[in-house]
C-alpha cells in the first residue's frame, strides 16, 4: 500500500496519515504546536478530492483568518493540481456565514443585498436606541452595550435567552428590550452585524429543516482548523451542519436549550446525540487546548473537550512529533506551558536535536528604544552574515503600541518591514485621528485633516453643516478652517452647529498660537485632552479602547525624539510613505494573537516584563484564567520559531505614558535552564543595557537601580543562571518576594554570583 501511496501522503507519519485517511466519521486531532495539524487538514482535503470522494463544492473548511484560507487553497492546488477549481466553501466563519445568509436572507427578514454594519455604525445605532428610551447615555454608554451585545451573540443568545442578571445589568433592566429593539432596527435597515452572520443562519437552519437538509446534502466533509478558539455560536452553527440525523430528529428542541447546555458546560447535553442515529456527516476538527488565546472574545476551549460527546464514536488522534522547531525551542515552550493547571497535557518530541542548535536566547535592555535598536541590529546581522531572508524573521509583540518603536527604528535603518493582521502603527484609527488634530494645528490649510476631526468626537456637526462650510470655503477660495473662522461670525449656520464649530476653531487657533512657546509633547497631550478626544476613548467600553489609549500615549512618546510638532509630522509622512508590498523581502511585525498558526525561522519576542506580558489587565483580573491565557500566548509565541527564538526584556518602559522601572516577566522564570541562554549585552551601548550582565556597565546598572525604588530580589532562576552564564542579577526585579534587599545588596550578589 505504501509503495502505491500518492505523493501527497508520503512523508506523513503514521498518525498524520490516519487523520488524513480516516475520511468517514468524526475525527478530532488534538495536538501541540507544530505537529502538522494544519498540514493534516490540507492533505485531507487533497486526499478527499484526489480519491473522488467529493467535489470541491462539497467540502466546508473553516480557517481562522482569510490569509490562512488563501494559503490553504494554494497548497491544495499544489498537492492535487489543476483538478481543484477553487474551494467555494473554504474560509473563515464570517466569510462562510455571510455567503449562506445571502442565499436565504429572506428567511431572516432581510433582502439578499443586506449591509453589514461596522463598529461605528453599530454604535451610532445603539446611541439612537438609548436616546429613544430616554436613557442617560453618559451613564449607559452605547459602547458598553455594544460589548454586552457581542458577548451575548458569541454565546448565541437571542433577546429572550439572555440570563436575567445580564438583562438587568444594563439600564435598570432594559437590556433585553434594547437588544430586541436593536435587532428590529437592523431588520428595518436591511442590515446585520458580525454576530448575525452566524446567528441568522443558526435560526434559519433551526426553523427550516428543508434548508438545513439542503446543506446536509451539500457538505459531505467538514473541516475546522484552530478548533480550540471557536465560540458557542460557531460551535452551534457547526453542530447543526454536522449532526445530520440529530438535527433532523431534534426539530422540536428549542435551540435555547442547546445553547444553555453549551454555555454552562458540564450540564447535560440538551441534544443527546447518543440517542439518535450516528452522524452521517464527516467532520474533522483540529486544535490545541494550549493555544486557546481568544477566551476574551468568547472562545470556549471546552468545545474540544465535548467533541466525543457530541460526536459519539469519534476517532481522536494525537500527534506528538513536532516538525517545526528545534529541541531547545520545543523544550522551552513545553516547560513553560506545563505551569498551566488547566490543560489536557500532552507530550511533544522532535528529531531536530543538533548540538549546533542555539538555545532560546534571553536578552536584556535598558529601555524599549535600545530593545528596538538591538533587535534591528540582530536582524541585519542575520541578514548580512548569515544570509537570511527578512521574510524568515518576525517580531511578535504583546500589545500593538510596542510596534511603533520598531517601525520608527526600521525606517531609520532602511530595513523593510510589514505589519501583519492590522494596520501599521501610524495607520491606526486613533493615531490617524490624533495626527489629524496635529496637522490642523501645524498646517491650517489641511482640509482632509480638518474633515477627519471636526466631528470626532461627535459634536453635532453633521453632513449638512459640512456642506454649507464647503460651499462657503469654495466661494471664497480659502481652506476650510479659515472659512470656518469667518463663518461662525455670520448667521449662515444655525446656533447649535455654529457654536460647536466655533469651539473647534477657537481651540485650533489657540493651540496654533502655542506652537512656538509650549513644549511640543505637552501641547500634543493638551490637544488630545482639550478636544475631548482622549475622553472619548476613556468612556469607551469596547475591548479595543484600552489598546487605543495606549497607542495615543505611545504616539506622544514617539515625539520626544523630535524637536517640534512639524518636524515630527514630517517624519510620520516619511514612515507612511514606505511601501508595504507582499512581494518584497521584509521582516514581519505582528501581535502574538495574529501569529497563531504561522512559523518563522527566527522569532523575536520583545517586552517580556510584568504588566506588559503577562499583561496588566490579565493580572488585574485576578484568578488563574487570565494569567493562564497569557501563558498560552507565550507558548504560541515561542512555538512560532523554527530555528531561533530571541526573547527580550528591558528595565525601563513607558507604560500609559509614564516611565516605569519594570520587573522581568514571570514567564522568564518559567523557562528551563537547559534550553535557555542568557545573553551578554552586545549592543552599541556596550553592556549597560543588560543591567550588569557579567559585570558590564556597572555604572549604568547603578542608574537602573537608582531608578527602581524599594526592595530588590534576584529571582531564583536568574541567580542560578548567573553562576553559569555570568548573569549578574539582571535588572533587579523590584519587590518580587520582597525580602528587603537593597539595591546595593543586589549588586553585591551580582558580582558574587556573576563573577
Ligand atoms: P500550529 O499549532 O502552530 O498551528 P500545526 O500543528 O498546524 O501548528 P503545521 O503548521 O501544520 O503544524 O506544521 C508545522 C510545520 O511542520 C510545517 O512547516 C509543516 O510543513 C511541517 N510538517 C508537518 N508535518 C510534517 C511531516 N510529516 N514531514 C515534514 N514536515 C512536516
Ligand atoms: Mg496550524
Amino acid at each position: 500500500r505504501n509503495a502505491r501511496a500518492p505523493d501527497y501522503l508520503s512523508g506523513l507519519n503514521a498518525e498524520q496519515r490516519a487523520a488524513v485517511e480516516t475520511t468517514e466519521g468524526p475525527v478530532l486531532v488534538l495536538a501541540g504546536a507544530g505537529t502538522g495539524k494544519t498540514r493534516v487538514l490540507t492533505t485531507r482535503i487533497a486526499h478527499i478530492l484526489a480519491t473522488g470522494r467529493a467535489w470541491p463544492s462539497q467540502i466546508l473548511a473553516v480557517t481562522f483568518t482569510n490569509k490562512a484560507a488563501r494559503e490553504m487553497k494554494q497548497r491544495i492546488g499544489l498537492l492535487v493540481g489543476e483538478q481543484v477549481e477553487g474551494m467555494p466553501w473554504l474560509g473563515t466563519f464570517h466569510s462562510i456565514g455571510v455567503k449562506i445568509l445571502r442565499r436565504h436572507a429572506e428567511l431572516a427578514g432581510l433582502k439578499s443585498n443586506f449591509t453589514i454594519l461596522d463598529t461605528d455604525d453599530q454604535i451610532r445605532l445603539i446611541k439612537q436606541l438609548i436616546k429613544a428610551e430616554n436613557l442617560d447615555d453618559k451613564r449607559w454608554p452605547a459602547r458598553t452595550f455594544a460589548n454586552m451585545l457581542d458577548g451575548w451573540k458569541n454565546k448565541a443568545l437571542t433577546p429572550k435567552d439572555i440570563p436575567e442578571g445580564d438583562a438587568r445589568a444594563f439600564a435598570n433592566g432594559k437590556g433585553r428590550e434594547l437588544y430586541a429593539a436593536y435587532q428590529a432596527r437592523l431588520q428595518s435597515l436591511n442590515a446585520c452585524d458580525f454576530g448575525d452572520l452566524l446567528l441568522h443562519p443558526i435560526a434559519i437552519f433551526r426553523d427550516n429543516p428543508d434548508v438545513l437538509a439542503e446543506y446536509h446534502d451539500r457538505f459531505r466533509y467538514i473541516l475546522v482548523d484552530e478548533y480550540q478558539d471557536t465560540n458557542v455560536a460557531q460551535y452551534l452553527w457547526l453542530r447543526l451542519l454536522a449532526q445530520r440525523s440529530q438535527a433532523r430528529g431534534e426539530r422540536s428542541t428549542p435551540l435555547r436549550r442547546v445553547a444553555a447546555a453549551v454555555t454552562h458546560s458540564g450540564v447535560a447535553d440538551a441534544g443527546g446525540a447518543g440517542e439518535s442515529d450516528p452522524p452521517a456527516v464527516n467532520i474533522c476538527c483540529v486544535g490545541d487546548d494550549d493555544q486557546s488565546i481568544y477566551g476574551w472574545r468568547g472562545a470556549e476551549v471546552d468545545n474540544i473537550l465535548r467533541f466525543d460527546r457530541d460526536f459519539p464514536g469519534a476517532t481522536v488522534i494525537r500527534l506528538e512529533r513536532n516538525y517545526r522547531s528545534t529541541a531547545h525551542i520545543l523544550g522551552a515552550a513545553s516547560h513553560l506551558i506545563a505551569h498551566n493547571e488547566d490543560r489536557l497535557g500532552k507530550t511533544l518530541f522532535t528529531d531536530h536535536s543538533d548540538p549546533d542548535h542555539q538555545k532560546v536566547e534571553v536578552n536584556a535592555g535598558w529601555d524599549s528604544e535600545e530593545e528596538a535598536r538591538a533587535i534591528g541590529e540582530a536582524i541585519e546581522d542575520l541578514q548580512r552574515r548569515e544570509d537570511h531572508n527578512l521574510n524568515d524573521m518576525a517580531i511578535l509583540v504583546r500589545a500593538s503600541f510596542q510596534m511603533r518603536e520598531f517601525e520608527d527604528r526600521f525606517v531609520t535603518m532602511g530595513l523593510n518591514y510589514r505589519v501583519i493582521g492590522g494596520p501599521r502603527f501610524y495607520e491606526r484609527m486613533e493615531v490617524r485621528d490624533a495626527l489629524a488634530y496635529f496637522r490642523c494645528v501645524c498646517q491650517p490649510a489641511d482640509d482632509l485633516a480638518f474633515e477627519r476631526i471636526v466631528n470626532t468626537p461627535k459634536r453635532g456637526l453633521g453632513d449638512a453643516t459640512m456642506r454649507l462650510l464647503h460651499d462657503y470655503a469654495r466661494a471664497r477660495g480659502v481652506p476650510l478652517i479659515a472659512a470656518a473662522v469667518e463663518m461662525v461670525e455670520t448667521e449662515e449656520l444655525k446656533p447649535k452647529p455654529r457654536n460647536a464649530l466655533r469651539r473647534v476653531v477657537t481651540d485650533l487657533v489657540r493651540w496654533a498660537e502655542q506652537l512656538s512657546t509650549a513644549k511640543h509633547t505637552d501641547l500634543a497631550e493638551q490637544i488630545l485632552e482639550e478636544s475631548g478626544y482622549t475622553e472619548m476613548w476613556q468612556n469607551d467600553r469596547s475591548a479595543e479602547a484600552p489598546g487605543r489609549l495606549e497607542n495615543l500615549k505611545e504616539l506622544i512618546r514617539s515625539m520626544e525624539a523630535y524637536d517640534t510638532l512639524p518636524s515630527f509630522l514630517e517624519h510620520v509622512a516619511l514612515v507612511m510613505d514606505t511601501e508595504q508590498n507582499a512581494e518584497m523581502d521584509a521582516v514581519s511585525i505582528m501581535t502574538l494573537h495574529a501569529a497563531k498558526g504561522l512559523e518563522f525561522e527566527t522569532v523575536f519576542l520583545p517586552g517580556w516584563e510584568e504588566g506588559l506580558f503577562p499583561h496588566q489587565r490579565a493580572l488585574d483580573e485576578g484568578g488563574r484564567s487570565g494569567l493562564e491565557e497569557e501563558r498560552r500566548l507565550a507558548y504560541v509565541g515561542i512555538t512560532r520559531g523554527k530555528q531561533r527564538v530571541k526573547i527580550w526584556f528591558v528595565s525601563n518602559r513607558r507604560i500609559h505614558g509614564m516611565w516605569q522601572s519594570t520587573i522581568p516577566s514571570r514567564f522568564l522564570d518559567e523557562l528551563p535552564e537547559a534550553h535557555v541562554e542568557v545573553m551578554e549585552a552586545n549592543t552599541s551601548y556596550g553592556g549597560y543595557g543588560a543591567g550588569g550582565f557579567g559585570g558590564y556597565g556597572a555604572s549604568r546598572w547603578d542608574g537602573a537601580a537608582a531608578f527602581q525604588e524599594g526592595a530588590y530580589t534576584t529571582p531564583g532562576w536568574r541567580r542560578a543562571q548567573a553562576a553559569n552564564a555570568g548573569f549578574a542579577g539582571g535588572n533587579g526585579g523590584r519587590g518580587r518576594g520582597g525580602d528587603g534587599w537593597s539595591g546595593g545588596r543586589t549588586r553585591e550578589i551580582s558580582y558574587d554570583e556573576g563573577g
